[in-house]
């Protein structure tokens, strides 16, 4: 008995998240690694990557904790910020997340754990949940067309000043920004303008007459202080000159006041936070961007559109998806992929659920509390800068804010400082009489007669004119109207999400998005009020906690990856790779070398690449690949010698995007720095790295990292994302900054920054916290086996398939990295089947497809990731190697070449109905293998028609008949 007794450390170890977040159990590891012929997992190490990549160096990561200490270790964290009433505004405001949505989306992974929604056969229940959005915007702009969400209002802004410039016929290169539009917004379009070569002015609106020669401009209504301004001679004045108006404004605003449409704006952007998402000390958040139908061919951004199926059914897809950069690369509308889903889902549900009477009800209460707070304060003696406001006031404090800002803070308030004579406040659906009462206490002097709320309310006039004011009924579409209970809404909501395939129903294989598990444990923290509930402005010592939070997880990263530095401004990969161009472009230009604007890509590029080079105000030069899809280094060195002078950088995506670890990895780095150009490393496959190399020791001078592929970030159906740069110590200094918040780059020197290109000074940094609990829950050990395992799942599944399918390409030892591609050209020719008829045949196995045609055409790039187990990969593969049987018999001619299970596929419920004419068997159309038996997925329209689509382009809720 004594002999077995087993070990503490083992009894502490085995109930640890290591051994969870990996899929397959020793058992089962031990069987994949024996079926490609290895011992333990570390001899992978040796086998699949080239030595000189390999760091030898221990990390600093050694220390695992359990769960239970992230939690403490987080709580300890969270109980440093300091949660007050922020009346801040400037674009973030307190609101209600209601709680119906907030158990039954923001904590259920049927929505968080979902993809982009390519496959729109499974995804109809988030492209309902995306129309009701989009729906809701078109309505509250008065806009025809609206997309389905934008990074934050700042980009969203800066979008529209691309998108103005793109469709303007003038020759003008200036856009007008009015001064009083947010400061960040401002700050992120001069950054945005700089590297494309614009002009930017700013000024009073009033005096645009005085400019000439714009192609756009900016306005902002309500603007900064809150006041609600007259359009109408404004959108004259810009017609003159043929500039674009782009109208930038509040949601909830716009449930009263007169719509930008109305007005005559072009585009009109903003930010759909305080739709019941919480501030997350700024993000992430859902912005809008709705503009004219003739327009809709260069909005950025994912626009969702109403399409039919095969049987003629309703359903929705991704529209317009030519505009977008995977298919345009370089000339593309914007470099946007992943972007806010899961938020516009529940700013979406937040709409449907209130509904019009609920809207007018929480505006009518923020804009009557407002007016209340402001007869009070006149009362009180105090001059209001604005007259006619909806939730925001300006009070003339002469002399003295930072006194009245000091004890508004003592009374647990946060005020906004403008200047020593002024302090701004917005109210917002949380504030209730005590706040204006404490509000006014506040302000009084000592002994002053505190005013009366009732009194007041009765001799409190309206105080916008009724002209600007809305008379139009909005949200009249059902949707808006049916689900008002929270019986009907719980099950709305269910019945969206049960259409739909996510992480929590099976894998979800897509090379290059890494579909791992978003730990249930990680996902709590964003869940509380003292992550989520900080505005983005608030004095530094009310953020300790988040400044912690930085600071470690910037130490993490940069242990893992060599780098010396992180910003985690960007909101996701896309802007990761823009911003750090423009901190390559930057460093050229202090370095005097601003001429260096040549930008080198691999053909086999992901569409961001290009994209972001050009936004970044780069020349996009193509690098050939070899045969075995490696970087040519003929045709590199070539093109780093033509271009030896001009040569600003490469964008190596490493792995590379076929999944490979090249072997010349180092000697491409020293080419390009012998060349006068630095290294930009695509990081998003870095989860085929962590914990073995670090390439910021390597040569990357730069690299994005997507904490919502690699660090267990989840997807969201299409965001949020986070995309942080890592750089070298050399780079730093240029890292961004903010215009609000000083100190964000603490290496800043007189030299500059390349300026802000997000919203919020730390991007979106509620979900951070998800990312740190991920890693210190791994730690250096659980981090590397992770890694080895997705590996291992990759070159199992590469093994499995092999006899089946080509695999294209491979490196080291015949070995894959972290995913696989399996080639389906010959299909087409042998059997008429293309690789999206493989991909839907898949729903009918109830899986996902994995990622179609990318980086190579007619091929499959199946990444597993270190979180499916063995029995999962195996199911996955059986279904490959079924579906490949299928095609066979085609092939040999027992199928017939049209009418046959892969072109029919999906197979919905309907056909059940007809009378059944299909020369195949209902067995095999919807209960192919066994698994089905267990927990059939049903999809709920067949396959959509994407070219109708496109023809016939409505990007709203159809009519409810369409429904039925
Ligand atoms: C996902 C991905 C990107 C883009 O990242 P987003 O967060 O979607 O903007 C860029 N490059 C590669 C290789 C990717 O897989």
């Amino acid at each position: 008995m004594q002999g077995s007794r087993p070990q503490l450390q083992d009894l502490e170890m085995r109930g640890n998240y290591i051994n969870r977040h990996i899929g397959s159990n020793e058992t089962q590891l031990k069987e994949l690694l024996e079926t490609l012929g290895l011992t333990c997992l570390e001899d992978i190490v040796e086998q699949a990557f080239p030595s000189n990549i390999v760091n030898q160096e221990p990390l600093k990561l050694t220390e695992i904790i359990s769960e239970s200490a992230v939690f403490k270790h987080l709580a300890k964290m969270r109980q440093n910020n300091k949660v007050l009433t922020s009346l801040i505004g400037m674009g973030y405001y307190n609101t209600d997340m209601p709680a119906v949505i907030k158990r039954n989306v923001l904590e259920n992974p049927g929505w968080y754990t979902a993809y982009t929604p390519y496959q729109a056969e499974v995804s109809q229940g988030r492209l309902e949940a995306l129309i009701n959005f989009q729906q809701m915007i078109i309505d509250l702009t008065g806009m025809e067309l609206a997309n389905s969400s934008l990074l934050d209002e700042a980009t969203a802004a800066a979008e529209a000043m691309s998108m103005s410039k793109r469709l303007s016929e003038t020759t003008a290169n200036t856009f007008f920004v009015d001064q009083d539009c947010f400061p960040q917004t401002i700050a992120v379009i001069k950054t945005r303008a700089c590297s494309l070569g614009y002009e930017i002015i700013t000024g009073p609106v009033e005096k645009l007459n005085e400019h000439q020669n714009l192609f756009g401009i900016l306005v902002q209504n309500p603007d900064c202080s809150g006041a609600i301004k007259d359009l109408t001679s404004i959108v004259a004045e810009a017609r003159k000159q043929s500039a674009l108006v782009t109208v930038a404004t509040d949601l909830l605003s716009l449930v009263l006041l007169k719509p930008p449409a109305a007005f005559g704006a072009d585009i009109v952007v903003g930010n759909t936070q305080r739709f019941g998402v919480p501030m997350g000390y700024g993000g992430p958040h859902a912005a809008f961007f709705a503009t004219k139908e003739a327009y809709k061919r260069s909005v950025p951004g994912r626009i969702i559109g109403v399409s039919k199926d095969n049987q003629d059914q309703t359903a929705f897809r991704l529209a317009l998806q030519t505009r977008e950069q995977h298919i345009r690369r370089d000339k593309a509308t914007s470099n946007i992929c992943t972007a806010q889903v899961l938020l516009a889902v529940i700013a979406g549900f937040y709409a449907v659920y209130h509904g019009p009477e609920g809207l007018r009800m929480i505006a009518g209460r923020v804009h009557r509390y407002t007016q209340i707070l402001a007869a009070g304060l006149e009362q009180l003696g105090f001059q209001l800068q604005t007259h006619s406001y909806f939730d925001t006031v300006v009070v003339s404090t002469p002399g003295c804010a930072a006194s009245y800002l000091a004890k508004a803070e003592y009374a647990g308030i946060n005020l906004r400082f403008i200047d020593e004579d002024h302090l701004g406040m917005s109210l917002d659906e949380t504030s209730n009489r005590e706040i204006i009462r404490k509000l006014w206490r506040i302000f009084a002097a000592d002994n002053a007669p505190m005013p009366d709320i009732n009194l007041l309310d009765e001799l409190t006039g309206e105080c916008i004119p009724n002209e600007l004011l809305r008379s139009d009924p909005i949200l009249q579409h059902p949707v808006f109207a049916k689900y008002h209970s929270e019986t009907e809404m719980m099950r709305y909501m269910r019945r969206l999400a049960r259409r739909d395939i996510a992480l929590d129903r099976a894998m979800i294989p897509l090379g290059s998005c890494t579909m791992k598990l978003n730990a249930a444990t990680a996902m709590q923290t964003i869940s509380y009020s003292s992550i989520n509930g900080l505005h983005p402005f608030v004095p530094l010592h009310q953020a300790e906690g988040y400044r912690q939070l930085f600071d470690e997880l910037e130490d993490m990263l940069c242990d893992l990856t060599g780098f010396d530095a992180f910003s985690f401004q960007p909101n996701a990969g896309s802007q990761g790779e823009y911003t750090g161009l423009l901190v390559i472009r930057k460093y050229h230009e202090v370095m005097g070398q601003g001429q260096r604007d040549i930008c080198l890509i691999p053909a086999s590029a992901h569409g961001t690449n290009p994209a972001s080079a050009s936004l970044a105000g780069l020349k996009v030069v193509v690098l050939a690949c070899d045969d075995q899809g490696n970087v040519s280094l003929d045709d590199l060195r070539d093109k780093a010698a033509l271009y030896k002078d001009t040569l600003a950088a490469i964008m190596i995506t490493y792995p590379s995007t076929h999944g490979v670890f090249e072997e010349a990895f180092c000697e491409i780095c020293t080419l390009v720095h012998e060349n006068g150009g630095q290294v930009y490393m695509d990081g998003a496959n870095f989860n085929a790295l962590v914990g073995i190399s670090r390439p910021g020791k390597l040569g990357a001078d730069v690299a994005h990292l997507n904490l919502h592929k690699t660090f267990s970030i989840p997807h969201g159906g299409g965001g949020p994302g986070a995309g942080p740069i890592g750089v070298g110590a050399h780079l730093a200094p240029y890292l961004p900054d903010h215009p609000v918040v000083k100190g964000v780059n603490r290496f800043a020197t007189e030299q500059g920054t390349v300026g802000t290109v997000s919203a919020a000074p730390w991007g979106s940094a509620s979900i951070l916290a998800i990312s740190w609990a991920y890693i210190a829950m791994m730690g250096a050990v659980g981090l590397r086996k992770a890694t080895l395992a997705a590996i291992l799942n990759a070159n199992y599944i590469a093994k499995r398939l092999a006899p089946h399918f080509p695999i294209l390409y491979t490196g080291k030892n015949g070995w894959v990295a972290h995913e696989c591609i399996i080639d389906c050209s010959e299909f087409k020719k042998t059997a008429g089947v293309s690789v999206d008829d493989i991909a839907k045949r898949l729903i009918d196995y109830g899986f996902h497809a994995p990622t179609v045609a990318f980086p190579v055409a007619d091929t499959l790039m199946i990444e597993p990731t270190e979180s499916e187990s063995k029995i999962e990969i195996d199911r996955f593969c059986d279904a490959l190697i079924s579906i490949r049987l299928e095609i066979a018999e085609i092939e040999n001619g027992s199928a017939d070449l049209h009418n046959n299970l892969l072109h029919n596929a999906p197979h919905t419920h309907r056909l059940l109905l007809a009378e059944w004419q299909l020369p195949y068997s209902r067995q095999q159309a919807f209960f192919p293998d066994n698994h089905q038996h267990d927990d059939k997925y049903w999809p709920p329209v067949g396959r959509v028609d994407n070219v109708y689509g496109d023809r016939h382009l409505i990007c709203s809720c159809p009519p409810l008949s369409d429904y039925e």
